[in-house]
């Protein structure tokens, strides 16, 4: 333990919340754990964790308090109960949730005298404590602030604004650009894949256009804030065009094409909508819309 860093308390050993407290140990925080299963914090406490009988206990042991159970109805059913020891305590809450259940917990621990920063974590276990992971916050500042260095252990903490839903909207947007994404990249597999292609042959190119992928996003990006579209690099009726070429070769090699028929369906809705000349980015307008073009 080091002299100089801050007491940390994780609830919460699940997959998550066992990556968490391990990193807090290993970079020298004196890290007390309580989880609702006590077999979970043995291998912590063999690394020198010290476990809680109870969340009254886990508060009760440090100023920070990390929480990360599978949802907010679990977070209440631990910390309701051991709600009066909050009282000048700062706690970070990375259990996933949405903007709303972000407002209801500030609320929440104001009603209990304590501080609160809401988070989200953009990895999975094994990338906790890497700088190269983005941890988002919002909320209060003055807790962000006052904990960053310990926050920065346990990857990049990116402070979205004050505003506390900021953290799980972001959660949120980000998980449906990686579900669309992911998505996208197995149907190419399976693409691919019919013509005897493996998955790790075909990877490293859809890696790579990945990377102009992420160049059109930040073309379009002032586009769609301008909500001015020139169709000057490709066009929606190109793309189209372009669209029925992926559709025929996954239809031909008996691919589900449930994918590229939605966004087909986006496509010529926001050309419906006048936009088929315009920039790929024009398709924000349809979904923005749904009920004006449906
Ligand atoms: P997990 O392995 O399923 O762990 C769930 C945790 O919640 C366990 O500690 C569990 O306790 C506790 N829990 C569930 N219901 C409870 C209840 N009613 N009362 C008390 N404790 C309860 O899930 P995880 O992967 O650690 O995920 C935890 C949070 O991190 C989730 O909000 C998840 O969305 C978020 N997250 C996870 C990842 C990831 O890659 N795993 C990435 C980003 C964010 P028991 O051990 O007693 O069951």
């Amino acid at each position: 333990m080091h002299a100089d860093r801050t007491a940390v308390t994780v609830i919460g050993l699940g997959s998550m919340g066992s990556a968490l407290a391990a990193v807090l140990l290993e970079r020298g925080h004196e890290t007390t754990v309580w989880n609702r299963s006590a077999h979970k914090a043995r291998s912590l406490v063999d690394r020198g964790a010290h476990l809680a009988a109870t969340p009254e206990e886990a508060i009760a042991a440090s100023p920070l308090i990390i929480a990360c159970v599978a949802d907010h109805q679990a977070l209440h059913a631990v910390l309701d109960p051991a709600a009066d020891r909050l009282a000048g305590k700062a706690l970070v809450n990375l259990t996933s949730g949405t903007p709303e259940q972000a407002h209801e917990a500030v609320a929440w621990a104001r009603s209990h005298a304590a501080d609160y920063l809401d988070g989200a974590i953009m990895t999975t276990p094994p990338g906790v404590g890497s700088p190269d992971m983005m941890f988002l916050y919002s909320g209060s500042p003055e807790v962000f602030e006052a904990h960053r260095p310990t926050l920065a252990l346990l990857g990049d903490p990116l402070h979205l604004g004050t505003d506390p839903g900021l953290a799980s909207l972001y959660d949120a947007a980000l998980l449906g650009l990686m579900w669309s994404t992911m998505t996208g990249w197995l149907h190419g597999t399976a693409l691919v894949g019919a013509e005897k292609t493996p998955a790790t042959a075909f990877t490293p190119v859809a890696v790579r256009w990945l990377t102009a992928v992420a160049g059109f996003l930040t073309t379009y990006a002032p586009q769609v804030d301008a909500g001015h579209y020139p169709g000057d690099d490709a066009t929606v009726d190109v793309q189209i065009a372009a669209i029925d070429h992926l559709l025929h070769a996954a239809s031909a090699r008996g691919i589900d094409n449930s994918l590229p028929e939605l966004l087909k369906s986006a496509m010529e809705r926001t050309r419906a909508a006048g936009h088929g000349a315009d920039s790929f980015a024009s398709v924000i307008e349809v979904l923005r819309n749904p009920a004006k073009d449906a």
